[in-house]
């Protein structure tokens, strides 16, 4: 997190009403920085353990902004969100990542594309509707296309998300739990939710290699999964070290930049064919 936004955030601490005032210029351009194409997808590839073949990607959105910069998701989301604008930004990115998946299929590549979801999308109750029209559209297999939700999300207003995800999942969507073994995490209500995978948080996965206890919640949490029936993702994978650990204990799927950090289009074509070259 320590170079993005660098120049101009270093060193100088924005004021309350500064802050304010930029938040409140994001949301009214954001729907045109769409059209103007400052915001954009990027993808990071997820490997599977041990084979290490490229399981899926993970769209991550960006915006480059004229005046403020490059722009990682944390300074923008929630503002999107609070503004009532994240149906918005979903359907951007759903959109862009179906559109690569269709084209890798049309070259015979399976690859899965993962969506973040934010707690509002499961508050809309035509979101699985719209979803299975883009679906159709694109001609992409539900079984390609991942949401990922955050735990604290999906528990902040259960009676409303429950349905939508049911819905969801009953379309042939993966469902993954985002940042898993942060925030509330229950293990009652795991097995009540319709998902397929964990996603362990970084944190755990960043800091397993010099402490015990991360390594044991990592380990917990592969266990966990494993005797649920889930996939166990963990993200954050940033040395080989980590990588093996993971591997011997049975965690299915590696994400972090030991593999890649998140490319865009291009690059992400480029990485691809070096890797099946
Ligand atoms: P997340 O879903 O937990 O995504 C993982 C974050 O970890 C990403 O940050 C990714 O760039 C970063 N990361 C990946 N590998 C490594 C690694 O090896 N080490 C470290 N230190 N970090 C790694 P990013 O792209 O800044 O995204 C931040 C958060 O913004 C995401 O966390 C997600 O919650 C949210 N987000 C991103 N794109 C979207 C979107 O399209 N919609 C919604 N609703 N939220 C999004
Ligand atoms: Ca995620
Ligand atoms: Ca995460
Ligand atoms: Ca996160």
């Amino acid at each position: 997190r320590a170079t993005r936004g660098g120049e101009e955030v270093r060193g100088y601490v924005p004021s309350m009403g500064q802050i304010f005032l930029r938040r409140f210029q994001l949301v009214t351009q954001f729907r045109q920085s769409l059209e103007d194409e400052q915001v954009s997808v990027h993808y990071q590839p997820k490997i599977t353990l041990p084979n290490r073949q490229v399981q899926g990607v993970e769209a991550l959105v960006r915006w480059v902004h004229p005046e403020f910069g490059r722009l990682g998701p944390d300074e923008f989301v929630p503002a999107i969100e609070a503004a009532g604008l994240i149906g918005v930004l979903t359907s951007f990115v759903l959109e862009a990542s179906l559109r690569r998946a269709r084209k890798w299929l049309d070259e015979g590549l399976r690859i899965s594309v993962a969506v973040n979801l934010s707690v509002r999308n499961l508050a809309d109750e035509d979101f699985p509707a719209k979803v299975a029209r883009e679906l159709e559209r694109f001609d992409v297999p539900p079984e390609l296309l991942t949401f990922e939700l955050t735990e604290s999300g999906v528990m902040s207003d259960p009676q409303k998300a429950l349905p939508i995800l049911r819905e969801l999942h009953s379309l042939g969507i993966v469902l993954a739990v985002d940042d898993f073994g942060t925030g509330y995490s229950s293990l009652a209500y795991l097995r009540q939710l319709p998902v397929d995978q964990v996603k362990i948080d970084k944190s755990f996965v960043l800091g397993m290699g010099t402490d015990l206890g991360d390594l044991a919640v990592v380990r917990s949490i592969v266990e966990l999964g494993h005797s649920l029936g889930l996939t166990v993702v963990a993200e954050g994978v940033e040395e080989d070290v980590a990588r093996d650990q993971l591997e011997a204990m049975g965690c299915d799927v590696a994400q972090g930049y030991l593999i890649s950090r998140p490319l865009p289009e291009d690059r992400l074509e480029a990485w691809l064919q070096a890797r099946t070259a």
